[in-house]
């Protein structure tokens, strides 16, 4: 497709390159927003976990409290005071078993219950925190231990007990029994997320759950003061503040006990010395990430395609659009072939080498006038269907250029086959076109050119076709192919066209009078005719401009001039030698089709002193092609006025009889191509002898012009010719010849 991209895909691709920005865009966002969602809801987790479980811990370092406070009352024997203890551990069964202390180290007294696993448990832990519980004033938290015999974990708690001067005087020791349903596990293990604690100082887990081999060693040192020194760069602050404030921090590292990169979220509790944690891998983000991206990327594709697709249809419809549109441009809507605007697209197609025919119908204009331009769009259409059975080939192409005037494209060829393509089209357009009663008989002009030898471009081939189609014309129904010669001959027509506009200004014709004789010698009459010294061009005879004024329209004032010229110096040939005789006036036809052309030359002929039965008006029969009835009007009006008619070179055109019958004629010249051979052919002598009879039954007179031989003359004395004009007994004349010749005559 010449895809210079079309507005409505630049429009779509513009929307696509946005879109895509922004679901870029979008999904980022919504990967942060998710990221701010698992922080939040994380920190939120971790600090009501830690709300709770300073809760929990304070209870428990409230019954240590009590214990202590009752221990401290001196009454009392010891096995009363293990009943408390008893009772105490009777009514909250979460704690394992009590041990009273003394400030160096011995067993004061304990509850009844220790025995067994318990018991090593009190063995191992002894002297690991008591240090530590003598100088704190809160409870202290012990290792978490994994009890193998109830598969529960045990966490000791201490506390020392003081005086009123804070003076240790025992420490109360207990353990937590951590299993799994309890509260404990419930708030740690159950939630959303789970959450674990860690022991700051000793750096063991505190909690996770009930894998024996997460309580064994402590997270090596180096680790965990890396996380920390991540968390103080992220936060800007330090440890020591984090830990004091107890502040909630978020951020990613890799979890120490899944190895996984994971959010972490973290509060320490500064009271009894324990991170509380929670992490989310990211994994799990990220996946919870994809399923909602999936379904925007889904939703987005699937709107991007739906508008694709009708992006897509509407282009599509409007090409269509377009391309019907572009071939109702390049069609010619009578014939149904292509226009001249599809020539460029031919051309683009078949640049290398082509054959142009320019094709003219002969005698086109006539059947538009005589039955109608209806008429005359029918036979074109036949014309057009009968050509185009010519197109046989892909590379030809059959144009209706304009009129009645077509253009056929081929493909190269010689100029013998030219001459082979043109007789098949003159063929097509010579037979018999019917249409209702009437039959057509049409001719045709072609003038062929070729691309690339005659012309370098389209329109100079056109134009050198046209040219040779000009040429055809002169024979009709014939075929021209280009020659530089006709360039020569059109470009000195051009220059005759601009030189005749000026003649008449510069006073470049004059006439010369060629005699007419009768058979016995005597004078009969003069033909005038003209001549034309141009300073350019030097003299041009008139079988060549006065074609060309007649096509230009000059012949009008030159035919004026020609009267005028003619009757003023025979009036004065006649008054100088006292001699009458006939002036024959060439007339053209182009001429004669004027309205007003009768009506100025009777004005002139009365002007003049010559009587009228001596002028004689020389037409060929192209006057009649025209306009008959115009002209048998003209003819009719001279005739009145006693003015003959002459009907010049006889025999060349198509000569009809029943022209002769209807016109008011007077005389017939025989052209001089039969005069020429009439002594030699005795077909041609045929010719003219049938000519003369009509004429003389007619009652023409009959000229004979262009008689050059005595045997000539002979011929034409014994087939009964009235009048000779010709080289034989003389040139054109000049004025002073003429004379000359007058007084010999
Ligand atoms: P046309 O009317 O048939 O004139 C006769 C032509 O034959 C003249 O040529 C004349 O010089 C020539 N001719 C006469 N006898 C002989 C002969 O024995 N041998 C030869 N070879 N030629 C002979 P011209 O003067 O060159 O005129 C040519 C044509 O130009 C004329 O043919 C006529 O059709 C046209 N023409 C000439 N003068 C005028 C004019 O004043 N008005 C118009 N409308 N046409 C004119
Ligand atoms: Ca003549
Ligand atoms: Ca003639």
């Amino acid at each position: 497709m010449h895809f210079a991209k079309r507005d409505i895909w630049k429009l779509f691709y513009t929307i696509l390159i946005l879109s895509i920005i922004f679901i870029v865009a979008t999904s980022y966002l919504l990967w942060e927003v998710k990221k701010e969602d698992y922080r939040e809801r994380q920190e939120t987790q971790v600090s009501s976990t830690s709300y709770y479980l300073e809760d929990l811990f304070g209870q428990y370092e409230t019954i240590l409290d009590i214990i202590g406070e009752n221990i401290l009352q001196e009454d009392g024997t010891i096995e009363k005071k293990r009943k408390l203890l008893d009772q105490i551990l009777a009514l909250n069964p979460t704690l394992a078993c009590f041990r009273i202390y003394a400030p160096n180290g011995e067993v004061i007294f304990a509850s009844s219950n220790i025995r067994g696993e318990t018991a090593n448990i009190f063995e191992t832990i002894k002297g690991e925190y008591f240090e530590k519980t003598l100088r704190s004033h809160s409870m202290v938290i012990g290792r978490t231990y994994y009890m193998h015999r109830m598969h529960d974990l045990i966490i000791p708690i201490r506390k020392a007990l003081r005086d009123k001067n804070g003076k240790v005087i025992a420490v109360v020791a207990s353990a937590m029994r951590i299993s799994k349903k309890s509260k404990f596990v419930r708030l740690l293990l159950l939630q959303q997320n789970h959450i674990w604690l860690l022991k700051d100082d000793s750096r063991y887990i505190q909690f996770y759950d009930f894998d024996k081999k997460h309580y064994l060693k402590p997270i090596p040192k180096e680790r965990m003061e890396k996380t920390l020194q991540t968390v103080e760069k992220k936060y800007h602050t330090t440890l020591r503040e984090i830990k004091e404030k107890g502040k909630v921090v978020t951020f990613v590292h890799n979890s120490y006990l899944t190895g996984k990169k994971s959010l972490i979220t973290c509060k320490y509790l500064k009271r009894y010395r324990l991170w509380v944690v929670s992490s989310t891998p990211f994994s799990v983000i990220e996946q919870d990430f994809l399923d909602e991206e999936v379904i925007i990327l889904l939703s987005y594709i699937f709107i991007m395609l739906l508008i694709y697709y009708l992006v897509d249809i509407i282009d599509k419809n409007e090409m269509q659009k377009e391309r019907t549109l572009r071939t109702q441009a390049v069609t010619d809507s009578l014939t149904h072939l292509h226009n001249r605007l599809y020539v460029e697209k031919w051309i683009e197609k078949h640049p290398e080498k082509y054959i142009l025919f320019f094709i003219d119908l002969d005698g086109f204009k006539n059947i538009n006038d005589s039955f109608g331009h209806e008429y005359g769009d029918k036979v074109l259409r036949i014309v057009a269907e009968r050509l185009v059975a010519l197109v046989i080939e892909n590379e030809r192409e059959l144009i209706r250029y304009s009129g009645d005037e077509f253009i056929f494209l081929t493909e190269y060829m010689s100029d013998i086959q030219i001459k082979k393509v043109a007789e098949k089209i003159l063929v097509k357009v010579s037979e018999e076109i019917v249409i209702d009663e009437f039959r057509i008989l049409l001719g045709a002009s072609i003038g062929v050119a070729r691309y690339p030898d005659d012309g370098k471009s389209f329109d100079e081939v056109k134009r050198y076709a046209d040219l040779a189609m000009y040429k055809a014309k002169e024979i009709k129904n014939s075929c021209v192919i280009f020659q530089s010669s006709l360039k020569e001959e059109y470009l000195r027509n051009v220059l005759i066209e601009q030189e005749l506009k000026l003649a008449l200004q510069k006073n470049e014709f004059f006439l010369v009078y060629q005699p007419q004789l009768l058979a016995n010698g005597e004078l009969y009459g003069v033909e005038a005719l003209i001549r034309w010294e141009n300073e350019k061009l030097g003299f041009v005879s008139p079988a060549e401009f006065i074609p060309i004024a007649e096509a230009t329209g000059i012949i009008k004032d030159i035919g004026r001039f020609v009267i005028d010229r003619a009757l003023s110096e025979v009036e004065s040939f006649i008054q100088q030698t006292g001699r009458k005789f006939h002036i024959s006036i060439n007339v053209s036809a182009k001429q004669f089709a004027q309205h007003d052309f009768l009506e100025c030359f009777l004005g002139k002929i009365e002007a003049s002193s010559i009587p009228n039965e001596l002028i004689c008006v020389e037409i060929t029969e192209t006057a009649f092609i025209e306009d008959q009835s115009h002209v048998g009007f003209i003819l009719n009006d001279l005739r009145r006025k006693k003015v003959l008619v002459s009907l010049d070179d006889f025999g060349t055109g198509y000569s009809s009889m029943g022209i002769l019958r209807s016109l008011p004629i007077d005389e017939l010249k025989i052209d001089k191509s039969f005069i020429n051979e009439i002594a030699e052919d005795l077909h041609a002598k045929q010719i003219v002898y049938s000519i003369i009879i009509i004429a003389k039954s007619l009652g023409l007179k009959v000229v004979a012009e262009g008689v050059e031989k005595m045997e000539q003359k002979e011929v034409l004395d014994e087939l009964g010719c009235d009048i000779y004009q010709g080289y034989l007994f003389a040139k054109p004349l000049g004025k002073e010849e003429l004379l000359k010749f007058l007084k010999e005559v």
